[in-house]
Order: structure tokens, then C-alpha cells, then sequence
């Protein structure tokens, strides 16, 4: 049967019939000509008033909209020139991965991951590791590599931050309005929703489908809410990373073995597993079965699924590595193993961890042990990883141990200003800078830009982004129960004229928000210097679970409301995919001071410096590679107990702050211009554009993994022929 998504707008005007399409591909995240078309159809206050949700404002609009549009010349030159860019985009046959590795029609590659970050139109992520997967999809699209994206729905898991007037972060959570994102549920040619059942225990769990198209990507999402499920079971999808063990372990049961259902269901079968992190890691179970029941024994199975497995592991926080005791992968594994053929103790051996042997299963050990392809994501994580893991080789010395390192990147298309790109890169590095963006040579063109005229830009930049603040600020004061003091501490004092930090990222407690504010005295100095005053912004939020984080960010708000402050710190309410593309842009120097080693690879800083945005950072994840002396401010951070790194990590901070943050942001000359400071800007560009990007970091998974395991097994189909 062939599943497809059901058409919406299927009243438009026939000139304009393919504003439906546009509007149920994320393409037009990442295309500012899309997102154009979109406005100049409903004009810009419902393009916001909608939360830039073209599905949602297309359905808000009157026909008689659409028919004026369609006899409009101007709007259908518009139209038509969009629309050949959109399918030119979509050509299956166009792209890197065609012209230089093999057919894209033969093969998949099944990409697994939690959760994805793709836009605020559909708020399906918690932080880094959801936006890498939703930048790693639309980068295959742009490169048309094969692959399709797995995850969650969960309708009602996106937290929307609200602070107290007494700083506590009091979450109200959003229910995904799913009939007005841009996700369109399966159906079949009766109009059937397509539903997938996966056994477990008791009964089986049965999922719906949605589907999201990004680019010539397809991401295809699991719900549990649905009708057949008893109330336990539709939970199962609800909210990301529930704290819940066994409803924990439901949920990856669902994602790992529910996904390659799906894929089944849909007629897919990959040729290769992409794993992002071990929460799907039960799809290497669901892929051994599939084939100990087509009658393959279970040693040759596991050796094939094994052979075409990636695993891609994100983070050294031991909490970050999910553990299930047994009693609970007894409850449910038993009687899956048995269509399996494997022992319980054979299959409890892949997932212990020889170092803790008691804690349970544990899905990093198991996803390692299962997979030839294993990577970090970057070379500081690989050396942490292969220190954490030796053991599973105890044969092996640490630099044998055999796992490899792919630095994480974001995709350049969605995080880069559109007017920093669209006119400056476009005027100086060529029109198809952003073509060819990983060739490091369009990047020496960087000098070529006239500092005034980058100077200029950021200026633009970084007054949107006050702006920015301060209207939300403004809305927060219509609140009845809003106060000043909130809207102090909510950025209203901000100054577009004094030099910005930018600090935003999740309250975990590794991050730590709060080590700039270890030593209130000096910062106090620095903040408030008469002539050369620093403000900073932070942003960010805490896990609804977690209190000791709730109060790290208490700790940030009274800061930001303390009078003696004189208003230059401020804490901006809700930190989104859409605020982070205002903070990246907009301030002026992005700090980074995790506790070392715990920041695999960290990607905002990323995104910061490819707008001209250098990090201030400490040695750890993307930036012991990233950093070259003259790109931003390094420090390695200090040993000893917690207190004492904190104390001398924080005073390494306002070291590199006094002696050169500070004199090379004022040291203007007599047109205005910081050169020295500009000079670093550029540099911090041309490092990241090149590299730390999806382009490089796609090319190296396929280059690397999947067309090696693509190849291997090509030469086994055709041993096997008779
Ligand atoms: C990029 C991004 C992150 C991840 O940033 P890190 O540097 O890894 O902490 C988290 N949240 C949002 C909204 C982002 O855009």
C-alpha cells in the first residue's frame, strides 16, 4: 500500500497550486527567497502574528487572497522564480552525494535521534544534540545524500519558559498544535491513518505517523497518542527525556525497534543505521530479528547489522548514558529474544558495561558493541571517549581503541545572517560563496571586505537583537502582573554602544551559567567601568525536573535585577531557535566555560562565529580545534576540586576580559572603527565557514562511514548470487 501524507490547500488557485508544497517543506527555513514569497502573500504582521508558520498563516488567510495573489504579475514573478530554485532543489538526481559517491535511489541511510531542531514552527527538541540532527538533515538535502530521519512527535513536550517575578523558572508546557505545523500525518489511499504496531509486553503499542519534509528529506515522526493505545501507552511520546525509568525505557523501545517498524511499513529498508546518541539503539535488535526471521542465523545477522551500524555518541556526562536495569529488560525483553534466538544472558552481555556491571543495561555499551562505525564529535571528546570505553577492548592500548571522531557543524544556510550573507558575502566572496562554502579558499576573500563595511553589519546585527529584547520586554509589561523589576532584569536597560557577552545555553550544571558572576565584586567593576562598560546577555532553561538548575538560573536572574548592576546584565525569558538566531548574530563576543571535559563538541559558539561572533572559551569540545590564536580568546582550564576551578576559571575569564576583550573592543580609530577588533571578526569567519559546518561534517559521515558500509555490502549481494 503506499502511505502518503493527506494534500492540504487543495483550493488554491491552480497558478499557484504549489504554495501548498512550499508551505509542508521546511525548505523555506533555510531559503529566505521562501519565507519572502510567504510574506509578500499575507503580509508581514501575520507572517509573525502566525510565529512564521507559513501552514498555520495560509490557513488563517481569506481566499480572496490567494485568487488576487493569483492574477498579481509582481507576486507571480516572484512566485515562478522561487518555485524553479524549490524544484531544482528537489531533483533526486542533483547534488554532491550523485556526482561523487553512488546512486542515491539504491541505498538509505535510517537516521535515529530524540529529537530534532528544525525550526520554532515545530518544536520538537531540547537543545545541541536536536539541532544537529535537524541541521545534518537539511545538509543532506542540500548535498542529496539518501538519508531519512526517525524521531518523536511528542505533542505536548515543549517547554515554554516563563520566569517569576522572584526568578523561578515556572514552565508552562506547549501543546504542539500538529493540524497547524508544517507535519502531515500518514494516510492511506482510503484515508486511513497509517498505524504501525510494535509488540511489548502485555499487548502491543500501536503509532501513528507524521511526516516532515525537509528539503528532499524525509523525517518521519512517531505519535503514541492515538485512540488504540490504553493511557499509559499514548503517554509514551508525550514529553522528551522523561525522568521515568520504565516509561524511559518504553519510549526507546518505540523509537529503536517502533522506527525500523515504520520504515518497514513505508516499503524502506535501510542499507545503513545511523544512530545520534543511544536512545534508538533497540533498532539494531529490530534489524537482527527482521533477518534471524527471514531465515538467516542469528551470528550471520548480527554480523551484517553490525557491518552497517554508525554510532555517533554525543557526551561524556555520565547521565547522558542511559541505564535500565535488568529486571526491567526482563519485563520487557523476555519473550522478544526468544523470536530472536538469543540467550537472555547473551543479550544482557552486550549491554553491560564491565566496569559496573550491576548498573544495568546500558545503552552506550551495547550501541558500541553493535556497531563497526563509532564516532565521537570532536577530537578532544574522542580522547575523553576512548578513556571512558577502553575497556570494552581491554586488548587494545587507548590510541587502538577503535573509535573515531567527526567534529560536530552546523548547517551555514540557516545559521548565517541573511543580510551578512546576501549582500556582504555575495558582494565580496562571489555569489556562489554559499554553493561552495566548504572550499577554505572563498573564505581567504574575507580580507577583501572593507572592515567598515563588516563593522557596519554587526552594528545592524546587534541593535536587531536589543531591539528584539526590548519589544519583548515591552509585551511582558502589558502582563498585569508584570513588574519593573522583572523588566529591568529582562534587558530593558541594554545599550547597543557597550560591548556585549552573549551567554545562552541549557542550565545544566556542567555549562556553568553561573561562573561569571563567581566573583561579583570584579565583575561588578568590569560591568559598570565609566568608560568602558560590558553588559551581558544570558539565556536559557532548565530541565522542569531539575531544581538545583532552577536555582543556577535564579542565581542569573537576581544578578540581572541587582540595582548595582546599573542594568548590565540581563536574562532573556524563553531561549529558542529563534532568539539563538538573534543572540548569535547580535552580540559581540560568545562565552563558553563548561567544566572541562564534559562539552563534547558545544555548536552555538559555531553558529556565533560564522556572523562575526568570536567565542571567549574555555579548552574543551569544537574549540581545542577551533581556535588558532587569532579567531577569539582561549583558556585551559585549572585542576583541582570544583571550587577551586571555578574560582581560577572565572579569574582566567576576567583576566582575558580586562587585558584584551575590553582595550581591543574601544580602541577605535578616528572614523569609528575597531580594526583590531574587526580583524579578529574576520578571522573567526573565515575558521568556521570551511569547517565546522554540516557540509564538512555530512561529507565526512559519508565518506567515512556510509559509503565504506555501502560498499561492503554491495560486494556481499553479488558474492551471494548463484
Ligand atoms: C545551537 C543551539 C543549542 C546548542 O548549543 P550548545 O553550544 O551546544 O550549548 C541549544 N539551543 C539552541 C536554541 C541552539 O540554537
Amino acid at each position: 500500500m503506499n502511505y502518503r501524507p493527506r494534500e492540504k490547500f487543495l483550493n488554491l488557485p491552480a497558478r499557484i497550486a504549489k504554495l501548498g508544497d512550499l508551505a509542508y517543506n521546511l525548505w523555506w527555513s533555510w531559503h529566505p527567497e521562501g519565507r519572502e514569497l510567504f510574506i509578500m502573500l499575507g503580509g508581514r504582521a501575520a507572517w509573525s502574528r502566525n510565529g512564521h508558520n507559513p501552514v498555520k498563516m495560509m490557513q488563517e488567510l481569506d481566499d480572496s487572497v490567494f485568487k488576487l495573489a493569483s492574477l498579481d504579475p509582481r507576486f507571480l514573478r516572484y512566485y515562478d522564480a522561487v518555485m524553479a530554485r524549490f524544484d531544482g532543489d528537489m531533483d533526486p538526481r542533483s547534488g554532491w552525494f550523485c556526482t561523487s559517491i553512488a546512486d542515491p535511489r539504491e541505498d538509505t541511510i535510517a537516521y535515529f535521534s530524540a529529537e530534532y531542531g528544525l525550526h520554532h514552527a515545530l518544536p520538537v527538541y531540547a537543545g545541541g544534540l536536536g539541532f544537529l540532527a535537524g541541521d545534518y538533515l537539511k545538509e543532506c538535502s542540500d548535498l542529496g545524500v539518501p538519508s531519512v530521519g526517525i524521531g518523536f512527535m511528542y505533542p505536548e513536550g515543549y517547554l515554554l519558559q516563563r520566569i517569576t517575578p522572584d526568578g523561578w523558572q515556572a514552565g508552562a508546557c506547549e501543546r504542539l498544535d500538529r493540524e497547524n505545523a508544517p507535519v502531515q500525518r500518514l494516510r492511506d489511499d482510503d484515508g486511513n491513518p497509517l498505524l504501525v504496531e510494535i509488540p511489548l509486553l502485555g499487548g502491543s503499542i500501536y503509532v501513528e505517523v507524521w511526516k516532515v519534509q525537509v528539503g528532499r528529506t524525509d523525517l518521519y515522526l512517531m505519535d503514541t497518542a492515538v485512540d488504540a493505545n490504553d493511557p499509559w501507552n499514548r503517554s509514551i511520546s508525550d514529553r522528551l527525556y522523561t525522568g521515568d525509568p520504565e516509561q524511559r525505557l518504553r519510549q526507546e523501545i518505540v523509537l529503536g525497534i517502533g522506527g525500523i517498524r515504520v520504515l518497514k511499513a513505508l516499503g524502506i529498508e535501510p542499507t545503513v543505521l545511523h544512530l545520534n546518541e543511544g536512545h534508538p539503539a533497540f533498532a539494531i535488535l529490530e534489524r537482527i530479528r527482521e533477518r534471524v526471521e527471514r531465515g538467516m542465523d542469528l551470528e550471520e545477522s548480527e554480523e551484517y547489522v553490525r557491518k552497517t551500524t554508525v554510532f555517533t555518541t554525543h557526551t561524556p556526562v555520565p547521565a547522558g548514558h542511559d541505564k535500565f536495569s535488568f529486571s526491567l529488560m526482563e519485563k520487557y525483553f523476555g519473550s522478544y529474544l526468544s523470536r530472536l534466538g538469543i540467550s537472555r544472558d547473551d543479550f544482557f552481555g552486550l549491554g553491560i558495561d564491565p566496569r559496573d556491571p550491576a548498573s544495568g543495561f546500558n545503552m552506550t555499551a551495547f550501541a558500541l558493541r553493535m556497531s563497526k562505525h563509532r564516532n565521537c564529535v570532536s577530537l578532544r571528546h574522542r580522547e575523553v571517549t576512548r578513556q571512558m570505553w577502553r575497556h570494552l577492548w581491554p586488548n587494545l592500548s587507548e590510541e587502538e581503541v577503535p573509535i573515531d571522531y567527526v567534529t560536530n557543524g552546523i548547517h551555514v544556510p540557516t545559521w548565517i545572517d541573511r543580510r551578512l550573507g546576501n549582500i556582504t558575502f555575495n558582494q565580496y566572496l562571489g555569489r556562489d560563496w554559499l554553493e561552495k562554502h566548504d572550499n577554505p579558499l572563498i573564505w581567504e576573500l574575507m580580507d577583501e571586505i572593507p572592515d567598515e563595511v563588516i563593522w557596519k553589519q554587526h552594528g545592524r546585527m546587534k541593535r536587531a537583537l536589543i531591539n528584539k529584547i526590548k519589544d519583548r520586554a515591552r509585551l511582558k509589561w502589558r502582563d498585569p502582573e508584570s513588574d519593573s523589576r522583572t523588566l529591568m532584569a529582562f534587558g530593558t536597560l541594554l545599550d547597543p554602544q557597550t560591548l556585549t557577552l552573549g551567554f545562552a545555553r541549557r542550565f545544566a550544571s556542567y555549562k556553568r551559567a553561573t561562573l561569571l558572576l563567581q566573583d561579583a565584586e570584579r565583575l561588578r567593576n568590569i560591568l559598570t567601568h565609566p568608560q568602558r562598560p560590558v553588559q551581558i546577555i544570558f539565556a536559557g532553561k532548565a530541565h522542569p525536573d531539575d531544581q538545583q538548575s532552577k536555582l543556577l538560573l535564579q542565581r542569573v536572574f537576581n544578578a540581572a535585577a541587582d540595582k548595582s548592576f546599573e542594568g548590565r546584565i540581563a536574562f532573556v525569558e524563553d531561549y529558542d531557535q529563534y532568539l539563538a538566531q538573534y543572540l548569535v548574530h547580535g552580540v559581540d563576543v560568545w562565552v563558553n566555560n563548561p567544566r572541562p571535559p564534559m562539552e563534547a563538541s558545544g555548536t552555538s559558539g559555531m553558529k556565533a562565529s560564522l556572523n562575526g561572533v568570536p567565542q571567549l572559551s574555555i579548552f574543551d569540545g569544537w574549540w581545542v580545534e577551533g581556535y588558532n590564536g587569532k579567531n577569539g580568546w582561549g583558556f585551559e582550564g585549572s585542576e583541582g576540586p570544583c571550587e577551586v576551578r571555578d574560582d581560577r576559571d572565572a579569574e582566567a575569564i576576567y583576566e582575558i576580559l580586562e587585558k584584551e576583550v575590553i582595550p581591543l573592543y574601544y580602541r577605535v580609530d578616528d572614523k569609528g572603527v575597531p580594526r583590531g577588533w574587526v580583524k579578529v571578526m574576520k578571522e573567526a569567519i573565515k575558521v568556521t565557514g570551511p569547517n565546522f559546518t554540516s557540509r564538512r561534517m555530512v561529507k565526512e559521515y559519508t565518506e567515512k562511514f556510509y559509503h565504506p558500509a555501502i560498499e561492503e555490502v554491495r560486494a556481499t549481494r553479488i558474492c551471494k548470487r548463484p
